[in-house]
Parts: structure tokens; C-alpha cells; sequence
């Protein structure tokens, strides 16, 4: 019986060695293209389909998009900018050399200086960057119409986040510091360390402790969703018992859905907005997308990616560190690397290293998302439901854009790119793998 059924595996092989060799060949064969699978290859040209769906999308509705992504690039250049400012009157006006001898005034405890530090100059920085903040994020939100949230439950929640980033951006700076004191060589090897162990342990309790502080996660009970989405995951190996429903629209309109967590902390979830405004094909292409990433382990392959980011950041830190101390050290008043008065120079220094590098993240993240995309295209087999959720996604991502203002700003693939791919896949016609089924299935007592 085993022995049958490997020997008739070879024939779909042989057949799809056969069909590729047609296709090449231009479908010459007209025994080939007669067949009942054969008969849409060819007939469906997949980049005039793509503009087709591209071309339902009315021109006014296009335009507000393309202007609110376009809006996306200018505010990189205005929040760099903003930074920059910032901590060059911290430097110049050798405020943050006051502030590190009053809190060497203070305590004695090197970790308590740091921490004397690291409050008031986080405090600060948040304080300064609010107008922008609330442009960006509230007023602007609203004037395209993708945020829902009057401003007192938006303002109470942008308090709740600035407690978490003081408790976690302290914390971090202490142990930075505790690294820097004790390895003045080599402190930008341990400090990359300190970095990705940071990134790793938020990526672990990100989606435990931190999102439920902000959104409610309910068992999704309408098996005409469920049931279908947990059919995909068993279908993967993904150990999911449970798909969750997660009511983002108390923030925003936008469609979105995740899987995260790891070990045991497995977690499908998708937005009620999603779950509004989608239909079952379009919710199974978004949701074989998720389970994408964690069936090809993006976790773990983009902490790895960030890491060697972070380990080159840190060694061109250190060479432009050195450099901006040797020639405006005594004039700051910043006496090295340990120096906690220098914490807005490391700050410029990372940012402009983040903003120049713009292309290069995003390229890495849309990389890994194209291949979230090809996973979910075959594991959903949804071409429309992928192209039609592709077009909702393009309320708040430019639909068409240049390749090269997608290689610089697309943290994920374009709408044209992702209907394209669904296109494509349509119309190469792939087989549902029913063939011979019944002669390759081996015994099962
Ligand atoms: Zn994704």
C-alpha cells in the first residue's frame, strides 16, 4: 500500500514538469488548453485585472488616500527634524549638563543619578514633541476620518502610554548606562546586546500585559467566521484552540487583524472592523496572511534583522559619540560615553541613523510582509477576497505608488503589488491537489 502510493505520487510530478513546459512553450498544445483547468490560463491577463480593480476605486476617495500617505513622508522629515532641534538646545544650552550635576547633587547611587536623569529629559522630550503628536495623531486622524476617539479618552490614553514609555525608557536607560559605566571599550557590543534582549521581552509581553491595557480581546463565538479560521490553523500546525476579537474601533476605522505571541501565548486575533466591513473571503485572505508570519517565524527573523541593525547603529554611534566629544565635549560639558548628560547626543546620533536608514527598514519589514502574502494567498486560496481586502486597506496606504517611493516608504506591499500577486496566482489555475486522492491516500487502520 505505502509502496503504491509513492509510485503514483509520481504522476502529478511528471504532469506539472509537462504543464510547465507548455506554458513555455506558449500553450501551443491545444490537447493541453483544452482540458477543464487549462482553459483560464492565458485568457486572463493578470496585470489588466489588476488595474481593473484598481480603476473601481473612485477617484476622490484615491486622492484623500494618496494625500494622507504622502502627509506619512513629510512627518518622518518633521519628526526627525523635531528631534534634532530638541537636543541640540538640550547640548548647546548645557541644560543637560545642569541637570546631570544636580542629580549627581542628589544621590550618590550612580543608577539613582541615571534614573534623576532619565525622567525629566523623557518628560521633557514628550512635552515638546506634543503639538506635533497631537497634529499627527489626533487632529489629522480626524480630518481623514479614521479616527473615532473624542479627545478626553484620547488624551487619557496618550497619558497611560507616556507612564508605560517613562517606566520602560528609565529602566532602559539605567541598565544602558550600568553597561557604558563598565565596558567604556566595548560598551556598544553590550549595549546591542541590552537592545535586543529589551526588544525581544516587549515583543513577548507586548500582547499579555501591555495591548489589554488599551483594547478588550473576546473569543470571537460566530462559528461562521471562527470555524473557518481555525480550519486554516489547524491546516498550518498553528496551536490555536480560540480566534479573538479585538474592538480597535474605540481608537480608529482602519482593518487589521494579528497573530502574536510565542510559546505558549499563541494568539489569533482580528479587528472588529474587520469583521464589519469585510466579508468570509476577505477575512480568510487577511487571517492566512497573519498565520503566515508566524508559520515562517517572522518573530524571530525580524528581532534578528533588528539586531544586526542595532549592532551597526551602535558601532557608528560609537565613532560619531567619540567624534562629537573631542569637538564639542568641553563646551557641552559631556565627559564620555558614560556620562549621562550625553544622552541627547545619543539620541540625535540614533535618530539620524533611523531616519537615513527609512529604505532599509521598511524594505526589511515589506519583505517579510510579501512573504506573509504569498503564504496566505495558497493557504487561503482567496485571489478576490485578497485583492478586495488589499483596496480597504488602501484608505490609509497609497494604492499605486512609484517603485521607488514604495522602496523607500512601504513598510508593506502596495495595493497594486498585493492584487497583483493575487492576480497572478489566479490565473496560473494552480490544482486543488484532488487528483489521484483516493489512490495516494494510504490505509489508515
Ligand atoms: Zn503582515
Amino acid at each position: 500500500m505505502v509502496f503504491m502510493a509513492a509510485s503514483a505520487q509520481e504522476i502529478p510530478t511528471q504532469a506539472a514538469s509537462h504543464a510547465l513546459s507548455e506554458r513555455t512553450a506558449g500553450l501551443s498544445d491545444p490537447g493541453y488548453s483544452s482540458g477543464a483547468r487549462g482553459e483560464h490560463v492565458g485568457l486572463v491577463d493578470p496585470t489588466a485585472a489588476t488595474q481593473a480593480w484598481l480603476d473601481g476605486v473612485p477617484r476622490g476617495q484615491r486622492e484623500r488616500s494618496d494625500a494622507y500617505f504622502e502627509g506619512g513622508y513629510w512627518l518622518i522629515l518633521w519628526n526627525f527634524l523635531l528631534t534634532v532641534a530638541i537636543s541640540v538646545v538640550l547640548l548647546t544650552s548645557r541644560f543637560s549638563a545642569r541637570l546631570r550635576d544636580f542629580c549627581e547633587r542628589v544621590t550618590k547611587i550612580k543608577n539613582l543619578q541615571v534614573a534623576c536623569y532619565a525622567i525629566p529629559y523623557l518628560l521633557l522630550v514628550y512635552a515638546l514633541s506634543f503639538p506635533l503628536n497631537l497634529y499627527e495623531n489626533f487632529f489629522r486622524e480626524h480630518k481623514y476620518g479614521l479616527a473615532t476617539q473624542s479627545f478626553a479618552p484620547w488624551f487619557q490614553e496618550q497619558l497611560l502610554s507616556l507612564l508605560l514609555s517613562l517606566a520602560g525608557g528609565t529602566l532602559l536607560v539605567v541598565v544602558l548606562y550600568a553597561v557604558f559605566r563598565h565596558a567604556p571599550r566595548t560598551w556598544w557590543i553590550w549595549g546591542t546586546i541590552v537592545m535586543i534582549f529589551f526588544s525581544g521581552t516587549l515583543l513577548l509581553i507586548a500582547p499579555v500585559y501591555i495591548e489589554p491595557l488599551f483594547n478588550t480581546y473576546k473569543p470571537l463565538t460566530d462559528p461562521k467566521i471562527r470555524d473557518p479560521i481555525l480550519a486554516m490553523a489547524q491546516a498550518n500546525e498553528i496551536p490555536v484552540k480560540q480566534v479573538f476579537e479585538v474592538d480597535a474601533s474605540r481608537q480608529t476605522t482602519r482593518v487589521s487583524a494579528n497573530v502574536s505571541g510565542l510559546l505558549g501565548t499563541t494568539r489569533v486575533a482580528l479587528n472588529d472592523n474587520l469583521l464589519k466591513q469585510c466579508t468570509l473571503p476577505e477575512i480568510r485572505a487577511v487571517m492566512a496572511h497573519e498565520m503566515g508570519h508566524y508559520v515562517l517565524n517572522h518573530g524571530t527573523k525580524l528581532l534578528t534583522y533588528l539586531g544586526i541593525l542595532i549592532l551597526i547603529g551602535f558601532a557608528l554611534a560609537r565613532i560619531l559619540f567619540d567624534a562629537a566629544v573631542k569637538r564639542w565635549g568641553q563646551k557641552w560639558r559631556l565627559r564620555g560615553i558614560a556620562d549621562s548628560a550625553g544622552l541627547p547626543l545619543l539620541a540625535l546620533i540614533f535618530s539620524t541613523l533611523a531616519f537615513f536608514g527609512t529604505p532599509i527598514l521598511n524594505t526589511i519589514v515589506r519583505t517579510t510582509e510579501r512573504e506573509a502574502d504569498a503564504f496566505g494567498i495558497n493557504a487561503s486560496r482567496e485571489p478576490d477576497g485578497m485583492a478586495k481586502a488589499a483596496l480597504k486597506l488602501g484608505v490609509y496606504r497609497k494604492l499605486d505608488p512609484t517603485p521607488l517611493e514604495e522602496f523607500i516608504f512601504f513598510d508593506h506591499p502596495s495595493g497594486r503589488a498585493r492584487i497583483q500577486m493575487a492576480m497572478d496566482w489566479q490565473a496560473a489555475n494552480l490544482p486543488a491537489g484532488e487528483s489521484h486522492a483516493s489512490e495516494n491516500r494510504p490505509a489508515t487502520h
